[in-house]
């Protein structure tokens, strides 16, 4: 300890003045700081507390006056500015260590003076440049020091080097990004997440897509609008149970989309972990099957269509001759001489060999050697012609026919036979699915501008299950005692001859809908 020279009270290493007597302590010297003019800064003297304070930092820290002349510094600043501590004393500091960079020191300079006007610390980040040219990110914390009246002495600029953390923070933001940019860019698949209560929190641009709904509609909704209503409880039980056991769900599901659509989709749901390891949500990727589904469809059904064309065609031509025989004969015959008896079985045997004849007809144009005469057809007349036929079907006089024919439709392209086939088919259909009573709607509809015009055959009949839409258009399938199960298959050749689209919506119990897609004449 020291002793006043004057009152011999002791002191120690940071006054400057004794307090009893007033007596300068501290000769003024270079590197000498007087500091509060109470306590005094030596940053060279060993025993100077304070001074190896500062000294010893290591982190960079300059005692600047408000005008931005450097007072003091410590050692670090030679580290972090690669400057000797003689060129940056009693210097304009920030000069040397923004250089050019005049936007960057501007910067600096409004924190200083912000830091100066409130009297509150700040913290600034930002790069200077160092004596070599290269860039140190500096984390700064600035605090105005105060004398007597509350003079602004000068400004405490104390920095730490936070460059690799910079960097650190810069990669992890531009692989954040990218990752973000990624999966924002993927368009083909259902990309989601949902917080533990099953909540949307991400909703990407690929389920915007397949789903059809805008994002902001979705947020936080409950994720069980994808699924179909009416098995929606079923559905997620399914899930969850699958979740439990084996922490993921992978499947074929039925999804809903915008307008109450469903579609068949593959679905996975995995959890989705915090950094911990902790399930925060689930992470939902799906894929729309519709396309494949149809693609694999039609597939399937080409290859047993060619098969089954050529068996059917070769089949007819075999039935027709013994038949064209059977029925020349029949004709031939005198009934006059015969007993009732034998004309009633003969009549039997006739309708019997007609039917045969209707399906040897039906299998012949079913196995495509008909081709089809091609002319621009007037729809609504060849629609209309349809009843007229029907009429001698006994099932059509039970149901109610109602007609929407839109005005002024196009001429279609179109075989008038065939088209008149078709229809015929499909109409008698949609009145045998109607046992006892229902309604049969037939639309025709056009939206200008358009390749195709529409023809809607709906009927409120019994449905069909997922299984018969699978099979409906087979050759031979049929759920009726008395069906070929030819109809639709002859339907759909006649629409693929047309280069036209034949749909089938149907709900069991409620109906089915027919949606028939015809090219317009140009
Ligand atoms: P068929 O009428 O001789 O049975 P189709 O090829 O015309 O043969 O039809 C095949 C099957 O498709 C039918 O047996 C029936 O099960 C189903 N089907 C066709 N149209 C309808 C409809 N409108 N409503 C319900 N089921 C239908
Ligand atoms: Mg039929």
């Amino acid at each position: 300890m020291k002793k006043c020279p004057k009152c011999k009270i002791r002191y120690n290493d940071l006054w400057y003045k004794c307090i009893m007597c007033h007596t300068k302590l501290v000769p003024k010297q270079k590197g000498v700081f007087l500091f509060k003019k109470r306590f005094y800064v030596n940053l060279e003297d060993p025993e100077c507390l304070l001074g190896q304070l500062i000294e010893q930092a290591n982190t960079l820290i300059i005692f600047s006056t408000p005008s931005g002349e450097a007072l003091m510094c410590n050692e670090a600043v030679e580290f972090f500015t690669g400057y000797k501590r003689d060129e940056i004393f009693k210097q304009e500091w920030l000069d040397l260590l923004y250089k050019a960079q005049q936007a960057r020191k501007e910067m600096f300079k409004a924190v200083m003076k912000g830091c100066l006007i409130s009297i509150r610390s700040k913290t600034y980040e930002g790069a200077i440049f160092r004596k070599d040219g290269s860039e140190c990110m500096l984390s700064w914390r600035l605090a105005t020091i105060r004398g007597k009246k509350d003079k602004n002495l000068g400004l405490l600029c104390v920095a730490h080097d936070v460059t690799d953390r910079k960097i650190t923070e810069d990669d992890i933001n531009i692989h954040g990004q990218r990752v973000k940019d990624i999966l924002s860019s993927i368009r083909e698949y259902v990309l989601m997440t949902t917080n533990l209560e099953g909540k949307i929190t991400y909703y990407g641009l690929g389920a915007r897509n397949i789903f059809g709904w805008p994002a902001d509609k979705v947020y936080l909704e409950d994720i069980s609008l994808i699924y179909p209503k009416y098995n929606r409880s079923y559905i997620i039980k399914k899930i969850s149970e699958e979740i439990q056991k084996n922490a993921k769900f992978e499947g074929e599901v039925k999804l809903l989309r915008k307008g109450d659509i469903e579609f068949p989709a593959i679905l996975t749901i995995t959890p989705l972990l915090n950094r911990d390891g902790q399930t925060i949500g689930y992470t939902y990727v799906g894929k729309d099957m519709t396309e494949k589904k149809k693609i694999e469809r039609q597939m399937i059904q080409s290859e047993k269509m060619a098969a089954v064309g050529q068996l059917a065609s070769g089949v007819a031509h075999e039935i027709n001759n013994p038949l064209l025989v059977i029925l020349g004969r029949l004709e031939l015959l005198d009934v006059e001489k015969l007993s009732k008896g034998v004309v009633k079985t003969l009549n039997i045997l006739k309708t019997q060999a007609l039917r045969i004849r209707t399906i040897a007809d039906r299998l012949l144009s079913y196995s495509k050697e008909k081709k089809p005469d091609i002319k621009p057809l007037d729809l609504t007349r060849l629609m209309k012609s349809i009843t007229p036929l029907l009429g001698y079907y006994p099932e059509f006089k039970k149901i109610l026919w109602k007609e929407e024919f839109q005005k002024g439709l196009p001429k279609v392209k179109g075989d008038f036979n065939q088209l008149q086939e078709l229809f015929l088919n499909l109409g008698l259909n949609a009145c045998q699915a109607m046992p006892g009573s229902g309604k049969v709607t037939i639309i025709t509809r056009y939206d200008k501008g358009e390749r195709f015009v529409e023809v809607l055959v709906k009927d409120t009949g019994e449905g069909m299950t997922d299984e018969q839409m699978q099979r409906l258009f087979d050759p031979f399938f049929s759920t009726k005692e008395k069906g070929t199960g030819l109809g639709l298959a002859v339907c759909r050749n006649i629409i693929e001859r047309h280069k036209g689209n034949i749909e089938v919506e149907s709900a069991v119990g409620k109906g089915t809908v027919f949606t028939i897609k015809l090219p317009v004449a140009d």
